[in-house]
């Protein structure tokens, strides 16, 4: 399906993999897909129109009604588990390809790559328990609920991690028996593709995955969340495209089911009693991730002011051991940010930090020329004074910017934790038990860490309170999503009486 000869001519994916086959686009096109470590395109890539998506979802549906539908789970389970290993077995290649496309830095990229293939035996090891209950009632009827999947689902991702976003919608997706149209994001589509082979190569019948990359409003994605015969959308993305989603005319028409995964601004306490060096190690390391591209960073730092000078001179000292680099060098911490609106948007937020009054004490600039060339790299940048009223503090910048915030006491700790519109992740540090239970209950986040940050697995729920989102993804919550609940009442004695007969 796609060459690559870098030196001198683009990587080519010419083909959307609709029903088990790779198939043209009809009224899409070819995009071509930006290496942001340069800024010069590096693949041709398809991507679908409406009527690619309307062959997508045919596909689907049919694989529903046909071989996939009847598949006993035990059986589906043993496909998935050989897809696992199928993935396993490219994921050294994957990482590569993910961080030519994102710019993540390949340690990144293997780490956590590497991993999702643990991620898919264990949602294997769920495709044949969705098991219902008995309902006693009297004797005259049997009441029993069964678990059946929602139906066709269409999977919109978003560019920062193609794969890990794919990975927690197929993989409870499959354990619950649906069908899927998978619709990477436009600056990032090269991986998701690939898995296409993947899938091929595991065995799956055609039409249980189709992968359709494209735009968003007016495009593939826009025709996803309108379809009248798609059942559910599992979106990872912005706050503002979910509510754009929620009010464009023909979705409220179809009433299928949502997920959401949205965005976040996340705290990260460090409280006194804390041990610091861990802090400031999972404190730096949580908001430079990812190039600061993480839904999860922990992008405000708060901390208690009796060791906030500290704090502030290790974040200092670590933004200058942090290497900055291309994606591909092992050597490499972090690379560039994923796509140039992305720079723009980071490159300004450091304008609002220095304009509303924070203190630039690390960064905060672009890096050009040498290694860097034309590419969209951006330092790690620290602001110290920062306010929780700012921008900086209030507005997901998606870059890699820390705000660090000072604190008096517990109470004001949780205060400024919770003022944000959003609620996916928060993390805190102390050496107080007490004190690691009384303030985690009263963060508003749907996932809290206590002297860890970041741990995110396949079984563990991840999803947003307030603006970060609806529904869950990860552990049997997730599972749950893709089901829906069948109630069947069978009479014991066949008999109906005749309510006319008097
Ligand atoms: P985005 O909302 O711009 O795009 C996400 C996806 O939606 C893309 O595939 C895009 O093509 C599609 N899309 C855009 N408009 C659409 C429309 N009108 N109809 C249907 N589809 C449409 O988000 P992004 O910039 O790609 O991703 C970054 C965002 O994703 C950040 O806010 C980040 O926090 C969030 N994110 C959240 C999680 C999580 O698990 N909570 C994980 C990763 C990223």
């Amino acid at each position: 399906m796609s060459s690559a000869h870098p030196q001198t001519e683009l990587a080519r994916y010419d083909r959307l993999y609709i029903g088990g086959a790779w198939v043209a686009p009809e009224d899409g096109g070819m995009l071509e897909s930006i290496d942001p470590s340069t800024g010069r395109p590096w693949a041709l890539v398809a991507y679908g129109g409406p009527r690619d998506i309307d062959r997508a979802v045919a596909a689907a549906r049919e694989a529903l009604n046909g071989p996939w539908g009847k598949m006993p789970g035990h059986e589906r389970a043993a496909l998935m588990r050989r897809f696992a290993d199928v993935y396993a077995k490219h994921a050294a290649d994957l990482a590569v390809l993910e961080t030519t496309d994102s710019g993540r830095s390949i340690r990144e990229a293997r780490a956590d790559i590497g991993g999702h293939s643990n991620g898919y035996h264990w949602w294997a090891s769920l495709a044949d328990k969705a098991s219902g209950r008995t309902i006693p009632f009297d004797s005259s009827v049997h009441a029993f609920t069964t678990r059946v999947p929602v139906g066709v689902v269409g999977a919109i991702t978003p560019w920062n991690v193609p794969l890990m976003a794919a990975a927690w919608k197929l993989g409870p997706a499959l354990a619950a028996g649906c069908t899927v149209v998978l619709k990477p994001a436009e600056q990032t589509p090269v991986t998701s593709l690939e898995l296409g082979k993947l899938f091929e190569e595991a065995g799956f019948p055609p039409g249980v995955i189709n992968i359709v990359p494209g735009y968003g409003q007016g495009g593939a994605g826009e025709r996803l969340v309108t379809h009248p015969d798609v059942d559910k959308i599992a979106f990872t993305g912005e706050g503002a495209t979910a509510k754009a989603i929620l009010r464009a005319g023909t979705t409220a028409d179809t009433l299928k089911k949502f997920t959401f995964e949205l965005g976040g601004k996340s705290p990260h306490i460090i409280f006194a009693d804390a041990d610091i060096e861990q802090a400031v190690n999972a404190a730096t390391n949580s908001a430079w991730t990812l190039c600061g591209q993480s839904c999860a960073l922990g992008s405000r730092v708060i901390v208690q002011r009796s060791v906030y000078d500290r704090v502030v001179a290790d974040f200092v000292e670590r933004a200058k051991k942090v290497r900055v680099g291309k994606p591909l060098d092992p050597a490499t911490h972090m690379g560039p940010q994923a796509h140039h609106e992305q720079l723009a948007k980071t490159l300004a937020y450091i304008e609002h930090g220095r304009n509303d009054g924070a203190e630039l004490v690390a960064g905060g600039n672009r890096l050009c020329g040498g290694v860097y060339g034309d590419g969209y790299f951006v330092e790690p940048t620290v602001f110290a004074k920062a306010h929780n009223k700012m921008r900086i503090a209030q507005e997901e910048i998606f870059g890699p910017v820390a705000a660090l915030i000072p604190f008096d006491d517990e109470e004001e700790a949780i205060a400024i934790a919770n003022d944000t519109p959003y609620g996916l992740t928060a993390g805190l540090w102390t050496g107080d038990t007490g004190r690691a239970h009384r303030v985690s209950s009263r963060i508003d986040a749907g996932m809290v860490w206590v002297n860890t940050y970041r741990f995110i697995r396949w079984s563990t729920p991840y999803g947003g309170f307030k603006g970060s989102g609806w529904g869950r993804e990860n552990g049997i919550e997730a599972l749950d999503s893709y089901l829906q609940t069948k109630t069947t009442v069978i009479s014991t004695t066949g008999r109906f009486p005749d309510a006319y007969a008097q």
